[in-house]
């Protein structure tokens, strides 16, 4: 059979680990912790780091086709990998997403609309072009954040430059203009070997102290998003897609502005957290379409047969099962994780509802 390898051992390789298990194909994980989520459900490859030369060149070896979990592996591991064993999705989707400033530039080339941003070395060009976009922004590390980290809001006049160049680390950032977002909404699509694409609906996204807390679609979303609004989302996830010639499931953020017109907020080039809820309301969820792809089988049909809310468990709120637990129409999907920590995404449930 064949074997699929996946970097990087969190729950989003856990849950592609489950649903390839399911298709009969073998995974293996590469993750230097010892007790990562996917660990329990894959078998696991033992290595130092994500850059650990020899282990990267057993793990290709083990594997007929490698695919990630999160854009942030050093580009080149990946480099050594794609000279090894089938890739999927390419280094383009990594290297693209990896930098808030090159995705910023690569969506403006394809004519993609992004918060008006600027790009920022050094404490000093912070003040001018917190000026220039308005006096409400969000300074943002280049590389390596997420769930808001490495992420600080300006927004008083005088404010203080040296202070935020620290706050996120002192490394290269980008600027952006506070959107007054009436709905933050995302485009979950895959893409095959042969270039076909699927997407999914396009959920309402809150976020809660910067970490997603519900992505709802159907009744359980307080914010309509229109036919139009969701081809709109769909055209442009699949036009990054083309442009990347990404095989696999892709992600694009976005915010939904006060005259209706969407906005980039930023791409994932893989499942994303505001897709789980695919697994209980549609036939073939974000994981299984992204193990198709990669392992060059036709995607599945993506259509909801629910309406669905997805919330996040998050730190202590993983201890108060029970009301969940009780509920007949809410799944319960937990990461395995042993410390629970502020912040940390332990699991999460969905309730569905028959599709309205
Ligand atoms: P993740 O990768 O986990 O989604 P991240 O750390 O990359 O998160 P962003 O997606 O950039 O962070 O921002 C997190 C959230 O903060 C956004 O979903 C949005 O709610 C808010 N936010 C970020 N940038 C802006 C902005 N320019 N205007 C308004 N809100 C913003
Ligand atoms: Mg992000
Ligand atoms: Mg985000």
């Amino acid at each position: 059979g064949s074997t699929i390898g996946i970097l990087g051992g969190g729950q989003l390789g856990r849950m592609l680990a489950m649903s390839a298990a399911r298709y009969g194909l073998k995974i293996h994980i590469f993750d230097p912790a010892k007790d990562a989520p996917a660990a329990e459900v894959a078998a696991t490859h033992t290595c130092a780091s994500y850059t650990d030369g020899n282990a990267l060149a057993s793990f290709a070896k083990a594997c007929q086709v490698v695919t990630f979990e999160f854009e942030n592996v050093p580009k080149a591991s990946l480099e050594q990998l794609a000279g090894a064993v089938p890739l999927h999705p390419g280094l383009a989707s990594l290297e693209t997403s990896q930098d808030r400033l090159t995705e910023k530039q690569f969506l403006e080339r394809l004519g993609l609309n992004v918060a008006p941003y600027a790009a920022i070395d050094g404490p000093d060009a912070i003040e001018r072009a917190h000026t220039a976009l308005g006096g409400d922004t969000v300074l943002k590390t280049r590389r390596l954040g997420y769930d808001g980290k490495g992420q600080t809001r300006l927004q008083t006049a005088d404010i203080d430059a040296h202070q935020a160049w620290q706050a996120i680390g002192a490394a290269p950032a980008v600027l952006e203009a506070r959107i007054a977002f009436v709905a933050e909404v995302s485009a979950i699509i895959a893409r095959d070997i042969d270039g076909n694409a699927v997407a999914y609906d396009v959920p309402v996204n809150i976020h809660k102290d910067g970490i997603l807390d519900t992505s709802s679609v159907g009744q359980f979303s307080a914010f309509n998003v229109t036919p139009d609004l969701t081809r709109q989302a769909q055209e442009a996830a699949v036009k990054v897609a083309v442009a990347l010639e990404h095989v696999g499931v892709l992600t694009v953020e976005f915010f939904v502005t006060e005259q209706g017109t969407l906005l980039i907020n930023e791409i994932a080039p893989r499942v994303h957290n505001s897709g789980h809820w695919t697994m209980d309301a549609c036939l073939h969820d974000q994981f299984d379409n992204h193990i198709r792809a990669v392992a060059g089988w036709p995607l599945g049909a993506p259509e909801r047969h629910s309406d669905a809310v997805m919330t996040n468990l998050v730190g202590p709120d993983v201890e108060e099962l029970a009301s969940h637990a009780a509920r007949p129409d809410t799944q319960i999907h937990l990461y395995g994780k042993a410390d629970v920590r502020k912040g940390r995404k332990m699991g999460h449930i969905t309730r569905i509802a028959p599709r309205t």
